[in-house]
């Protein structure tokens, strides 16, 4: 077998030799890094991910840039950081603060605006910064936690087999005694249920509630009790009362759209982003955050009509203003979505 030439020089390199060219690649790495980060967020605010036919700047990452979930999870978090610290940039260059560092910082920031309602300077972001560089991620940690024991960290989904995942995530007491609550609401029908049961069963009522072509077979097949059932069920899920609030007020926007005429866009939709790409034509097909859009939009005109309604998810329905609109009107709601 014929060995590449860096290969033999590396070979035939002396130890020293070996020291220093590592030292000099790394450093590289962490500029090409630093400059990456540079080209996500130019990604972000034009929003090519979605122009690309995905829903998230995260999907675009893993699903056409091949990262694993961590990895693109680890540079949008540091490249969000850069946004309001600009000098995160310097210190990720010259590796005082390392990707994971920067993104535990940037996870740590959000949960205490939206977990804790603390929203920090980004002066004082920056100082904040300033007392973890340099720390290896286990230090990281025990600082954080120290600070905020209780804050959640984000889910983390671990791929066992074709069939089966491992979720953890860090659940405060209320969580838990709402599905202790649930589970003693359960227990005639499941005597042993266990959280994954439990969630299991929430996220079947939930689905039952939330998509409207399934709450139409419902109704058909049991009129009374099935609608009664989940509404009481739902009244006790106050966790789950918030999201629903949120997906049907989204849902529900400025426009009144008949239940009859929802559920006839998102049965010909298929429940699903439906989005097309100019380059293949490719849909989007995202579940999350779904939209009943105007495409040709009511202040031009459009009607309220099946032919002129379409399922988005939350990404593609700002990119598709933004296109007719305009970029300046946008801007404010691209913010929303950080
Ligand atoms: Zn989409």
């Amino acid at each position: 077998m014929i060995e590449s030439c860096a290969h033999t020089s590396i070979r035939k390199s002396t130890d020293d030799e070996l020291i220093n060219r590592t030292n000099k690649i790394i450093s590289e790495e962490r500029q090409i890094t630093a400059e990456l980060l540079l080209y996500l967020r130019e990604i972000e605010r034009r929003m090519l991910y979605a122009k690309m036919g995905y829903p998230s700047i995260y999907e675009l990452l893993t699903k056409h840039f091949n990262y694993s979930g961590g990895a693109a999870y680890r540079r949008i978090s540091a490249m969000r950081l850069i946004q309001d610290v600009p000098e995160v940039e310097e210190k990720v260059k010259s590796g005082a603060l390392s990707l994971t560092t920067a993104a535990k910082m940037q996870t740590f920031f959000r949960e205490m605006k939206f977990e804790k309602k603390l929203e920090m300077k980004n002066s004082e972001k920056k100082k904040f910064i300033e007392q973890v560089e340099n720390l290896s991620t286990q230090d990281v940690d025990k600082l954080l936690r120290q600070i905020a024991p209780d804050l959640i960290s984000k889910d983390r989904v671990r791929t066992l087999s074709e069939s089966h995942v491992e979720i953890k995530f860090i659940a405060n007491v209320e969580l838990k005694n709402k599905l202790e609550y649930l589970k003693n609401l359960l227990s005639n029908k499941m005597p042993v249920a266990g959280y994954k049961e439990i969630i299991d069963e929430a996220s079947d009522i939930a689905i039952e509630k939330l998509d409207p072509l399934l709450r139409q077979k419902l109704r058909r097949a049991n009129p009374l009790t099935d609608s009664q059932c989940v509404t009481s069920k739902i009244n006790m899920l106050e966790g789950f009362k918030k999201q629903i609030e949120e997906v049907e007020g989204a849902a529900r926007q400025r426009v009144v759209i008949s239940a009859d005429l929802k559920r006839k866009v998102w049965a010909r939709d298929g429940g699903v982003c439906s989005f097309r790409r100019d380059s293949d034509e490719k849909i989007c097909g995202s579940r999350y955050q779904l939209e009943f859009d105007h495409i040709v939009p009511i202040a031009r005109g459009g009607s309220t009509s099946i032919e002129n309604l379409r399922l988005l998810c939350k990404a593609h329905n700002i990119f598709e203003a933004k296109r007719i609109f305009g970029e300046k009107h946008i801007a404010q709601f691209v913010k929303k979505l950080e």
